[in-house]
């Protein structure tokens, strides 16, 4: 038996969980320690991530995309064995033929996981050669979905979710697409279009991927990407006569992501499918699967196909991910209905937040560079410097409806008066420390 080479530098940590009365569990601790690691928090971030239905070979395809990324990319743990991105085009990354799958925990038997997500601890570091920008790469995993144990509501949350963090959310799906699936997809896009209202021409969400599990009509559609895209096509042109479900659903998916794609796997085989002692190597595969996962995999990562996350068509940082994360599952523990707009508003909140202490922290350094005119001049100095704060706001694009943004300026407004008269006390005591020592110098002057 080959030794185990890959995966042996990262474990799954559960971040979110479901416990048994179906309380969201949120373990805040982890979530800082992957995200807010130094050597990520200021890198831009990739975060893929699978969603769908239990058992449907979720963890089993990240496992293999872990081998890719391991193969491919330096990583925290790992940060010497890869130095930069080659691509492989032959199956070296695949592993040796007969290697263990490890990983995210795939399973053969049927005991249930609890509902949550699951983050690699191991993050993949990537410099994109055009442009020098370095960032940092995340796998996350989704389980427990759809069995029989699960809520509605705990798999609306993790649907939603699902649908938040990822800057890459493939939904795995078995068969064929199951309306109640597309009915998920669409309550988790609907904060896309709260917020599409505000981002004119930009959409909210950035790549959704349909992986297309046991694909048993390789007549009609071809498996891979270019038969992938083809079905997609047809499912989601207007048809006249259908449901208005399935017609809103259509429009939601065209307006919240950027690309959306799809991607038809064949059949396993039997051994994959139902042997309980398989160990997840890759020569037992039916070689149409084996390749199909292949180049699936390769599409999705290599380098040029990596997708940077925004938030409000910016691109956030680890340490800026990790705060809205942090923000979501806050509102998914204590609302009991989920309310999208709970969602949008604190998004808007944190973001504008942010605007708001950077153009008080102009302030403050303009204040203190001409500190020295403070005490002579107070009122032009904080004039002057109030506003250049101001004009910076201005400039800034901003979100939310007008009505928010203009409180946010009062906000900006008063904050900064709030500064100044610090600034002023300062002064004063200054003035008031200068008398009291020109008085005592006085009188020790008098009393020689
Ligand atoms: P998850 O619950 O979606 O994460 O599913 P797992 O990754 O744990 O896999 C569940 C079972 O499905 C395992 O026994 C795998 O061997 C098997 N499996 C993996 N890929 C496929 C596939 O494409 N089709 C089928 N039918 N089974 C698969
Ligand atoms: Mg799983």
């Amino acid at each position: 038996m080959i030794e185990i080479r890959h995966h042996t530098f990262g474990q799954p940590i559960i971040i979110l969980e479901f416990d048994d009365s179906q309380e969201v569990i949120i373990y805040n601790d982890k979530l800082d320690s992957i995200f807010n690691h130094p050597e990520i928090q200021d890198r831009k971030v990739v975060i893929l991530s699978l969603i769908g239905a239990f058992r449907g070979g979720k963890s089993f395809f990240l496992d293999y995309c872990l081998r890719f990324l391991y193969a491919h990319f330096p990583s925290i743990n790992n940060p010497n064995k890869v130095t930069s991105f080659i691509f492989k085009k032959d199956d070296t990354w695949m592993g040796e033929p007969d290697e263990p799958l490890t990983g995210f925990s795939w399973r053969s038997g049927t005991k249930r996981d609890t509902t949550g997500i699951i983050m690699w601890s191991d993050v993949f570091l990537h410099t994109i050669d055009r442009t020098g920008e370095k960032i940092a790469i995340f796998v996350m995993d989704t389980q427990g979905l759809f069995d029989n144990d699960s809520t509605a509501e705990s798999n609306s949350k993790i649907f939603a979710l699902g649908t938040l963090i990822p800057s890459i959310q493939v939904l795995n799906i078995k068969g064929i697409i199951q309306e109640n699936q597309l009915e998920y997809l669409q309550f988790a896009t609907e904060y896309a279009i709260n917020s599409a209202m505000d981002i004119v021409n930009k959409k909210a969400f950035q790549s959704l991927t349909f992986l297309m599990r046991d694909w048993d009509n390789n007549d009609e559609y071809k498996y891979g990407i270019d038969g992938g895209s083809q079905y997609l096509k047809q499912l989601l042109k207007p048809r006249r006569n259908e449901n208005k479900k399935l017609q809103s659903v259509r429009k939601s998916l065209s307006s919240s992501f950027d690309q959306t794609r799809c991607c038809l796997l064949p059949h396993p085989g039997r051994v994959v499918a139902s042997n309980g002692t398989y160990d997840g190597s890759w020569f037992e595969m039916d070689v149409d699967f084996k390749n199909e996962l292949k180049s699936s995999i390769e599409d999705m990562l290599i380098s040029t196909n990596m997708v940077i996350k925004k938030i409000n068509s910016k691109e956030v940082t680890g340490k800026e991910m990790k705060d809205y994360i942090q923000k979501y599952f806050e509102i998914f523990q204590s609302s009991n209905t989920m309310r999208v707009l709970n969602i949008y508003e604190s998004t808007v909140e944190l973001y504008m937040n942010n605007i708001i202490e950077k153009c008080l922290n102009d302030y403050k350094l303009r204040m203190f560079e001409n500190k020295d005119l403070i005490g002579n001049d107070n009122n032009i100095v904080h004039d002057s410097c109030k506003a250049k704060g101001l004009e910076m706001y201005d400039k800034q694009r901003k979100i939310g409806s007008l009505e928010y943004q203009k409180s946010c300026k009062t906000i900006l407004f008063k904050k900064i008066d709030g500064i100044y008269e610090e600034f002023e006390t300062f002064a004063e005591h200054e003035e008031q420390l200068k008398a009291a020592l020109d008085k005592e110098l006085q009188e020790k002057e008098e009393l020689k």
